[in-house]
């Protein structure tokens, strides 16, 4: 029976795994979502790892995944942002220790394909999402494999460090290539679009403005050299494009599960210069919230139980001002 050391504060807790430990998770089931009471993950092989789940963040993925919106396995684990402590480690992981604070990348990929076998698996086609393909992270514990793990340093919190995967995305933005000089539209008035403005302003990029389609009114046209697009309808596209100057930038973002029409006649006359961005780098968003020049906590909504998922996710769907946290690991 595997044994581990776990350092929590000053206390150390010599954590012995029970054959049949359990842990409370929110399940998706069918198109039920409710706590249960399931059997604690167990390593799928050496190069994998178990963490327990400190802080953990929902975001509109996993309300896309609780609804039924997008395809995932079944039963499922919801939820795929998190910082957790190391609590057990597969026989071939030497690069890590029990005990270690981390955050995981969610996206996991294929380490088969011609991508990922030429070192270049970030654009891997055959990627598992955690949370979505694979059990995730709204429950006491999760397995990841070791290659996914991205330790913390000491200064940052369990809280900011579950941050870390929304600061990638905000970061693949980058990609387009904004100057300084050019005058920017964050199309949208919701977390992301303020994550997004506190980040583009640490990378020198001041001159962007964030537009609330709900409550400014309508956009003058051609006055932006580009545009993020923070919220995906075919109405925010209409606008975006009118919004954005002949050979602008239309930079999209946001992980709309439905299509969207795009009117074709107004983007001949534009001609304007799509970046669709997935992810930035892990690492930099690590770093960036280590430094604390991003400030995560005013962001936050509040750190809940997971018995208060039906709130939480119903206030979710409602209001996207603030990213709402569960501590599933915590009270342990
Ligand atoms: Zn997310
Ligand atoms: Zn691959």
């Amino acid at each position: 029976m595997p044994t581990s050391t776990v350092n929590r504060g000053i206390f150390a807790v010599h954590a012995k795994r029970l054959p049949h430990a359990r842990m409370k998770a929110l399940l998706k089931e069918g198109s039920s979502v409710s706590v249960q009471i399931i059997p604690r993950p167990v390593l799928t092989d050496a190069r994998s790892v178990i963490v327990r789940v400190m802080m953990a963040g929902l975001c509109r993925t996993d309300l896309y995944a609780a609804e039924g919106k997008i395809k995932v396995c079944d039963p499922l684990v919801l939820g795929h942002e998190f910082s957790g402590v190391i609590e057990e480690l597969g026989g071939e992981v030497n690069s890590l220790r029990a005990g270690q604070r981390v955050t995981v990348n969610p996206i996991l990929p294929c380490l088969q394909c011609k991508y990922c076998l030429s070192n270049n698996a970030a654009v891997c086609q055959n990627t598992t999402f955690l949370g979505v393909d694979r059990c995730g992270c709204f429950a006491e514990y999760v397995c990841v494999p070791a290659s996914a793990i991205l330790p913390l340093p000491d200064s940052i919190s369990d809280l900011a460090a579950a941050y870390t995967e929304p600061v990638a995305a905000s970061l693949a933005v980058l990609k387009a290539n904004l100057g300084p000089s050019e005058k920017g539209l964050i199309y949208g008035n919701n977390r992301f679009a303020h994550l997004l403005k506190q980040i583009l302003n640490v990378k020198s990029l001041s001159n962007i403005s964030i537009y609330d389609p709900a409550a400014d009114g309508p956009l003058e046209e051609g006055s932006f050299d580009y545009v993020v697009e923070t919220i995906m309808t075919s109405d925010s596209l209409t606008n975006m494009l009118h919004a954005v100057r002949p050979g602008g930038k239309i930079i999209l973002k946001s992980r709309q599960y439905e299509p969207v029409a795009l009117k074709m006649t107004e983007m001949l006359k534009k001609e304007p210069v799509m970046h669709v961005c997935n992810y930035g780098s892990f690492e930099e968003a690590l770093e960036l919230l280590a430094t604390g020049k991003i400030d995560v906590e005013s962001l936050v909504d509040g750190i809940y139980e997971l018995e208060d998922f039906n709130e939480v996710l119903n206030a979710a769907k409602q209001k996207e001002s603030l990213k709402p946290f569960f501590a599933p690991g915590g009270s342990l």
